[in-house]
């Protein structure tokens, strides 16, 4: 059985620490998935995202992982002229994986992982060729790089296409303005930056996915769009049973996000941890593994320099916290830092004085 003695401080991009006031709000009663309350509880999210997003379009909320409605995002946005995926991370391969599973054409370009596609590379292989949409991570946790969306949407809307983005690692850490950079589609699970806990994923969908799902064939029943909208469109219903208990968590994280935190406050907090993680890093004398002109303010990724990474992360399990390893191929090569969710700088000084007397 779990036992309190089981759980660790994580230090890890997700899932993050959920705070005590939040975990309080899983254990209230359950209502019915169709009653009144559940719709106004929806339509209350759903007109918190719209704030929290800068946005005014249509809010989806999915009982899936992440994955899943990038799936969603794939069928729904996806016709015969196909996507092109920006691949520079294990994160962003995972939107060609979903594309090419799902029978869809697609394309990519590779970028080197640490960095971010350019405006320029990205004109120019859009030049080449017509797609229905583009697939960008905009913050890639394999690496820890945020690509700057500012600098390429008007290039992906000059050449007609669909706009998606994965923000799963940085929805409400890192800056984003949906409707000024006019994204599509731009999803994310609440178990990273939200600091929730898993099983609800949600997006805002601009009026052109919607419109363009009513031409694609074969879209699938559960991450439908179109079905997911005419649900939400009752009176805030779902298509099927949606995860309640996570609905009372976000709505009361949202509001205080959104009312009383300040959602630029939050991207403040998050770019001074992430600055303080940066410089913590150089003055070590280790080095990052992203540019640092497209650093994360989430998560830090450090080349661990012939560091035991095994050895560190089993020394600080004794201390209580959990250190993530490099990701995939890189597991020993680097580590990271995450400093996303309601995460403090003052707790992220606490873990990294700890690193230093480990490691010194
Ligand atoms: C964690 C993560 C995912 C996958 O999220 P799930 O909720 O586990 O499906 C996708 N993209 C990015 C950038 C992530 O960090």
């Amino acid at each position: 059985m779990i036992d309190e003695k089981d759980f660790l401080d994580l230090f890890i991009p997700g899932p993050v620490n959920v705070s005590n006031d939040c975990r309080q709000k899983l254990v209230l009663p359950m209502i019915a998935h169709r009653s009144e309350t559940m719709g106004e509880l929806h339509q209350d999210i759903a007109s918190y995202l719209q704030k929290m997003l800068f946005t005014n379009n249509q809010i989806i909320m999915s009982t899936s992982s992440s994955t899943g409605l990038m799936e969603g995002a794939i069928r729904n946005c996806v016709n015969k002229k196909g996507v092109l995926n920006v691949i520079n991370g294990a994160f962003a391969e995972r939107w060609h994986k979903i594309a090419i599973t799902n029978g869809k054409q697609a394309d990519t370009i590779g970028v080197e992982w640490g960095k971010a596609v350019s405006p320029q590379q990205l004109k120019e292989k859009l030049d080449e060729k017509e797609y229905d949409a583009v697939c960008i991570t905009q913050n890639e946790t394999s690496t820890g790089v945020t690509t700057p969306l500012k600098d390429l949407y008007k290039i992906i809307k000059d050449h007609n296409c669909l706009f998606l983005v994965d923000a799963v690692s940085c929805a409400g850490g890192i800056e984003a303005r949906i409707d000024d950079w006019e994204i599509d589609v731009y999803l994310f699970g609440l178990q990273k930056c939200m600091a929730l806990s898993p099983g609800l994923a949600v997006a805002s969908v601009s009026d052109a996915v919607l419109e363009m799902a009513k031409t694609v064939p074969n879209r699938g029943l559960y991450f439908d769009f179109l079905d997911l909208k005419k649900y939400h469109d009752r009176g805030g219903m779902q298509p099927a049973t949606p995860v309640i208990p996570i609905y009372y968590q976000l709505q009361y994280q949202l509001h205080k996000i959104v009312d009383e935190e300040g959602i630029e406050n939050r991207w403040a907090k998050h770019a001074e941890m992430g600055d303080y993680a940066r410089k913590w890093v150089k003055d070590r004398g280790l080095t990052l593994f992203a540019d640092e002109s497209v650093a994360s303010d989430t998560v830090t990724c450090v080349n661990s320099l012939g560091l035991d990474v095994p050895k560190l992360k089993s020394d600080l399990m004794k201390k209580g916290y959990l250190l993530a390893t490099g990701y995939g191929k890189f597991k020993e090569k680097n580590f990271r830092i995450a400093h996303m969710g309601d995460r403090t700088l003052m707790e992220l000084k606490t873990y990294l004085q700890t690193i230093e007397e480990l490691i010194s």
